[in-house]
């Protein structure tokens, strides 16, 4: 059966929150957090900003020259947090598939809500009530899997939805410009416009194997999405059993190699409960959360399992790779296994612990 799967992105989330609770910022370009001469980065911009070419994670210095008559204004991270349950609610309202990406985006999994109604009109509807319930505005993106769902949602911004039907798939990827691939971050970008690869069609002229050559464990990825295939499922969080640790910084963090380190600190962590608990782990994710708040986790599959140190170590720089930490820095880093193998009895665990990989 193919699935329906909807991704939902309020719009200039924190940003039309200040406007929305405060009149005088409304049509005025609003930038969240930091002040106009600080080192800090911009963790939220109004559409009215926006039109000056200010973006989210842009230092605020260069937000203030680019925008003199911007608005600064302090975040309020308990309102955001609190918004983002009201919406997770009217979400559960039409599915319990839900995997939230950020405060503000979430995959949803319509699927079995969607024999009779089309998905198209059920996210509308879930728009209209965050709409009427909230007063703000979200966007939607409507496909058969998570990834041209997310490319999707971007597409018709603010308050709009677009659909990609299963036989539109192909032709959708193949003019996406490569930058715009959601997991490929700066670095990444540029390796493959070296390399000739500049949208979604250059990329699917690439055999599976030359792809491995460039890009180790996350060619199969790359080969999949290029001919609009994406079977990740959308993942109940909470659900799945995990081991992990994260460790949330006090200024950002950018050099790599201090990155890489603190990655090997957590691995270390979670090596030692996997070791302690008797455990190997097949599936191996990071999770790294960039200065404006959003949040993103990169996993891979390990073969074989991982239990040690040394196993988990080399996958590493690889997964941090397929994120943008380097380019935007990070405030949080997170490691976590799961797929949970017992080593004595050789059969998959059921462990109830805290899921660590919440995205919020
Ligand atoms: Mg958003």
């Amino acid at each position: 059966m193919t699935r329906k799967v909807i991704h939902i992105d309020m719009d200039a989330f924190f940003a039309s929150i200040e406007q929305r609770d405060n009149p005088a910022l409304r049509g005025k370009p609003v930038l969240v957090g930091g002040k106009p001469n600080s080192r800090g980065v911009v963790a939220a911009a109004s559409y009215e900003a926006r039109a000056y070419g200010v973006f989210s994670a842009m230092p605020c210095s260069r937000a203030a020259r680019l925008c003199p008559n911007a608005i600064f204004t302090p975040p309020r991270f308990e309102v955001y947090r609190e918004v983002s349950q009201q919406v997770q609610a009217i979400f559960l309202r039409y599915t319990d598939r839900i995997e939230p990406l950020s405060l503000d985006e979430a995959y949803l999994d319509v699927s079995e809500q969607c024999v009779r109604k089309t998905a198209t009109s059920l996210a509308k509807e879930i728009r209209q009530v965050i709409a009427a319930e909230t007063q703000l505005t979200a966007s939607a993106g409507i496909s058969y899997n998570k990834f041209l769902a997310k490319m999707a949602s971007d597409i018709r911004k603010p308050n709009g939805q677009f659909v990609v039907l299963p036989e539109q798939g192909e032709a959708f990827v193949a003019q996406l410009p490569i930058g715009k691939f959601y997991g490929v971050g700066k670095a990444t970008e540029t390796k493959m416009v070296a390399l000739g690869i500049h949208t979604g069609a250059d990329l699917r002229r690439w055999s599976l194997e030359a792809l491995q050559k460039q890009f180790g464990k996350w060619a199969q990825f790359l080969y999949d999405i290029a001919r609009g295939i994406d079977e990740r499922p959308v993942d109940n969080n909470g659900e799945r059993k995990s081991i992990g640790a994260e460790t949330t910084f006090s200024e950002n963090l950018h050099n790599e190699q201090a990155i890489l380190k603190t990655l090997q600190d957590l691995a270390q962590q979670v090596a030692n409960s996997l070791q302690k608990k008797q455990l190997v782990a097949e599936t191996l994710a990071i999770k790294v959360r960039y200065p404006d708040f959003t949040t993103v986790t990169r996993q891979c599959r390990a073969v074989p399992p991982v239990h040690s140190f040394d196993d988990i170590k080399p996958y590493l720089p690889h997964l941090l790779q397929r994120t943008e930490a380097v380019d935007k820095s990070v405030r949080l880093l997170g490691l976590s296994v799961s797929n949970l193998i017992d080593q004595k009895s050789n059969t998959p665990i059921q462990l109830k612990l805290k899921h660590l990989d919440r995205k919020d």
